[in-house]
């Protein structure tokens, strides 16, 4: 198995820091609020009444009840507590879901660019992961028509993301719809629709996906604390599937992890019962962290970026640099442009290779404004001495 990309970058760049570089990183997609005060003391105190101790494979049933009550408050989505599974992130959840469904013969439609694990782990279950490409022309969204060309016997699965990591973007209504009409004249496919971003959306937030006609029995919607709370060192995630879906998951995380941390669990449920407007101070900071960003991206001549609507991440396209030289090295490719970067400016980021762009570069903006102005006047710099 490959290492992840993501992570391989967020090492890199601490190694690099630890010999006293002063690098950048705007290489992991985490945010870089801490986690807000009312959902550490509802831990804290969870530890305090004695939550020290294995759960249920499939999560607390107060929190269950919780996520059922959350789904049906910000989703629209009526499930029972038998049809979600609390898992340890939603990676792991992700993994579940490959690990019980696929066959080898499956195939997995990935709308690409893609999140860097889909593929690995798809990889792993022992299926074929089979990319769906939507460039930047097309803001990267996948179109009914092309997903439908895409299709054959033997597809199983659909996995994207919305909003999107890496490029921010998110299917409308209408685009789910359209989605949603393709996917339901086919028998026997599934879709794992990843909402993690959810809570940083700058427009309206469209329906999930599992709420069009037909879809429900369909439609695996993964979810989880990490992103919208800012808990990724929680690791706690969760899903809502068909129960027969949720019962292979629950097996197959039965013989891997055990049920998720226990008092993590009480935490999540105080975070998910709150309104969710509570949070909503990260997500105004994101907007304003994208609108700083992408005038000083476009101050770099070559680089083209969408206008992303959620998340935290810029998918610029940099395939006018290649073949660009500076006398000693020359920018080939996106990894080229990122090493570059990350050895002569000293901004750590992620090669679109990673997520099956090997055009563009992943630029995460959870971090200070300073920051993200220091680190691209460093990248125009440099990249002003490529020809
Ligand atoms: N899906 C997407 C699209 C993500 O960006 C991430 C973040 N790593 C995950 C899933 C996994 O999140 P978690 O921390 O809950 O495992
Ligand atoms: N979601 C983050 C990213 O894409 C976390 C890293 C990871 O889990 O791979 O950078």
């Amino acid at each position: 198995m490959a290492e992840s990309e993501t992570l391989m970058m967020a090492k890199k760049a601490r190694a690099l820091k630890a010999q006293g570089v002063e690098v950048i990183a705007l290489s992991l997609g985490e945010p870089d609020f801490d986690t807000p005060d009312y959902i550490k003391e509802a831990a804290k105190q969870a530890l305090d009444q004695g939550y020290t101790k294995y759960t249920p494979v499939e999560g607390l049933l107060e929190l269950r009840e919780a996520i059922c009550h959350k789904l049906l408050r910000d989703n629209q989505l009526e499930y029972n507590v038998n049809e979600i599974i609390v898992s340890n992130g939603a990676k792991q959840c992700i993994a579940n879901v490959c690990l019980s469904l696929l066959n080898p013969t499956d195939e997995v439609i990935i709308f690409t660019p893609y999140w860097v694990s889909y593929f690995h782990i798809v990889e792993f279950a022992g299926a074929k992961p089979i990319k769906l490409y939507a460039g930047i022309d097309q803001d990267f969204k996948v179109k009914p028509e092309q997903l439908e060309a895409a299709i054959t016997e033997n597809t199983k699965l659909i996995i994207y993301s919305s909003p999107s990591n890496p490029t921010g973007s998110v299917y409308s209504k209408e685009e789910l719809s359209a989605l949603a009409e393709v996917i339901t004249h086919h028998e026997g496919l599934y879709v794992m629709a990843d909402e993690i971003y959810e809570y940083i959306n700058f427009n309206e937030t469209p329906p999930s996906i599992a709420t069009f006609a037909g879809m429900k029995e369909r439609t695996i919607t993964v979810n989880g604390m990490s992103k919208g709370f800012s808990m990724t060192g929680w690791r706690l995630g969760y899903m809502a599937a068909p129960k027969w879906i949720v019962d292979a998951c629950s097996k197959v995380q039965g013989q891997f992890t055990s049920g998720a941390n226990a008092f993590g669990q009480k935490a999540a449920v105080t975070a998910l019962m709150q309104d969710p407007s509570l949070q909503s101070y990260m997500k105004d900071k994101y907007l304003e962290r994208k609108k700083l960003v992408k005038p000083l991206l476009e101050t770099i001549d070559g680089i083209r970026t969408n206008d992303p609507e959620g998340a935290f991440y810029f998918f610029p396209d940099v395939s006018s640099f290649f073949g660009k030289s500076n006398g000693k090295n020359t920018i080939k490719n996106a990894d080229d442009f990122v090493e570059i970067m990350l050895t002569e400016a000293h901004v750590a980021l992620v090669s679109g290779s990673a997520f099956g762009d090997a055009n563009c570069f992943r630029l995460s903006y959870a971090t200070s404004n300073d920051l993200l102005i220091e680190a691209i006047t460093r990248m125009k710099s440099v990249l002003d001495t490529y020809n």
